[in-house]
């Protein structure tokens, strides 16, 4: 089966809702006249996304919070549940992301609940994963990527894994300039393979979109979306520019 490219942008802390309607419009204006082989997914804070969704209505760009918390409602102050950003018009959110891990302290427990909420409330998780420097100096990075992989995701049904997108990030390259090399990436898509057909057998090792990202550019896009086993990047400093990120689109197609 063939897995959709895509390409993701995640605008962190940045753009109130009315810079990212602006940045959501050139980014839809700028996709108008091309062929798309691919799915673009936005990914604003929360309160752009609103005014971001009420732009791309109509298109084929969608949209996803970057985070949500691990329960469907209640007194859970500051927290936003899965199914009210699906009833926003999100289709994707992120869990796990390594800010989310190393800045906020979020680990395995809180993520497992999370990514379940997003599947209950009809949502494609994209589950983060990756290393420090450290655990890469100290040849670890596999271990620590199988390690997240294993906590949050054992135990999903056929259908649930089915659905789940894995995003490849090591810490070291997100918002550093340094990007793994293709190769370096590209192996270690192969180990996230390996532990899915691990956990849930060879289709699923096969089917499963796996994105790359950490410091992806116009630049060194097109040569990470060349390997066989990255399906697509996902991208924050360069996603806040409609042109760079219009860029990494094209060197998709
Ligand atoms: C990210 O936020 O997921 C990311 C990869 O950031 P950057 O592209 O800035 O390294």
């Amino acid at each position: 089966m063939m897995r959709t490219t895509i390409i993701a942008g995640n605008w962190k802390m940045n753009k109130d809702h009315v810079e990212g309607a602006v940045l959501a419009r050139e980014i839809k204006n700028g996709l108008r006249d091309k062929q798309l082989s691919c799915e673009i997914v936005l990914i604003p804070p929360f309160t752009t996304l609103s005014a971001v969704i009420d732009v791309v209505r109509g298109s084929d760009i969608r949209v996803g919070g970057q985070d949500l918390y691990c329960e469907d409602e209640g007194a859970y102050t500051g927290e936003i549940s899965g199914s009210m950003l699906n009833s926003l018009g999100c289709t994707h959110v992120l869990v796990g992301h390594s800010e989310r891990r190393h800045v906020i302290g979020e680990g395995g427990d809180l993520l497992a609940g999370k990514l379940r909420a997003a599947l209950g409330a009809g949502l494609v998780p994209i589950f983060c994963v990756g290393e420090v420097l450290e655990d890469r100096e100290a040849g670890r990075a596999a271990d620590v990527v199988v390690g997240q992989l294993g906590e949050v995701l054992e135990g999903l049904g056929d259908e649930d894994i089915a659905k789940v997108e894995v995003a490849y990030e090591p810490v070291w390259a997100i918002g550093t300039g340094k990007t793994a090399t293709p190769r370096d990436a590209s192996e270690m898509h192969g180990v996230i393979r390996g532990k899915l057909g691990e956990l849930f057998g060879e289709g699923i090792a096969g089917t499963t979109i796996v994105l790359y990202g950490g410091s992806v550019k116009p630049e060194n896009a097109a040569a990470i979306l060349d390997e066989p086993d990255i399906d697509g990047v996902l991208v924050g400093g360069a996603s806040l520019d409609a042109s760079s990120f219009l860029g990494i689109v094209s060197a998709s197609l």
